[in-house]
């Protein structure tokens, strides 16, 4: 087995309604792909829900939501609806939660351990370089995710510095690595992440957003060597909303480069094995 197997920040949530969810299991199955973390995005239950979530929702029509029912009671609706899948499929898979914003967290999010496995994670692309915000966002997110006693993962913490090296590049424009992120600003994220005792996602999904730029991908291999020599704890996660295979060119070059070491690696399984329902 081998960390991508694992896919811990896939999306089969409310967003995919209309999608049955035993093909997305079987789908997931054919990839290989032996555990996966379902995540739906709470924002949807936030009564009123932020502007992007009704703009989303306006340029999908055929999405069923209904957002007078936009509460933490649909959450637990969703939460059931998969556990009434799992004796159904053989794919083992977790539920979670995931979450721009974690100051607006309801607490009664966390009310529903029965039902969220694992995977209560934050979404972290802003802010993350010459900034605190990703970073007490990260220590809020500790707090509530120890009350909860449940697993966090910090998602795609630095997306957006991997897509700005994307388009500086694809720009023409000399990307000096320094320029765009500092060595201290990774080591911030990496020691709030290990203070609130989550994982730090390696996001197969960055990747592929980036993985038309060899400078992009450069950027890439030396944040991931900063996080490795930091020492985070790691997880894998795609951030993908359909069942998508876990090798692209683009990873297979980070890989190749030894982004992340054999040993971190072996860590990365050990930890993840350990997360299985
Ligand atoms: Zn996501």
């Amino acid at each position: 087995m081998n960390a991508l197997q694992f896919d811990l920040h896939v999306h089969a949530g409310s967003e995919l309604w209309g999608t049955p969810r035993e093909e997305f299991f079987v789908a997931l199955d054919a990839l290989d792909i032996q555990l996966s973390g379902l995540l739906d995005h709470a924002e949807f239950y936030y009564n009123p829900p932020p502007e992007w979530v009704r703009n989303s929702i306006e340029r999908q029509k055929e999405r069923v939501i209904d957002l007078k029912d936009a509460t933490v009671e649909g959450f637990r609706a969703f939460c059931q609806e998969l556990q009434a899948v799992r004796s159904t499929v053989t794919h083992d898979f977790l539920i979670g939660l995931e979450f721009a914003d974690v100051g607006r967290l309801p607490e009664s999010f966390l009310e529903y351990p029965e039902y969220v496995s694992n995977c209560f994670s934050i979404s972290s692309d802003d802010g993350v370089a010459h900034g605190s915000m990703a970073v007490e966002g990260i220590h809020r997110f500790g707090q509530k995710i120890r009350a909860s006693g449940k697993p966090g993962v910090v998602n795609h913490a630095f997306r957006s510095l991997a897509c700005k090296a994307r388009d500086a590049a694809l720009a023409g424009e000399a990307l000096a690595n320094e320029s765009l992120i500092c060595r201290d600003d990774i080591r911030r994220v990496c020691d709030a992440t290990m203070e609130a005792g989550v994982f730090l996602e390696l996001n197969t999904g960055t990747i592929r957003m980036i993985e038309d730029s060899q400078e992009a991908l450069d950027f890439f291999v030396y944040v991931l060597r900063l996080i490795e020599e930091f020492g985070p704890d790691m997880s894998v996660g795609s951030d993908s909303h359909q069942p998508t295979p876990p090798l692209t060119d683009g990873i297979r070059y980070v890989l190749a480069e030894k982004a992340i070491s054999d040993t971190r690696f072996e860590v990365l399984i050990e930890r993840m094995s350990g997360l299985r329902a």
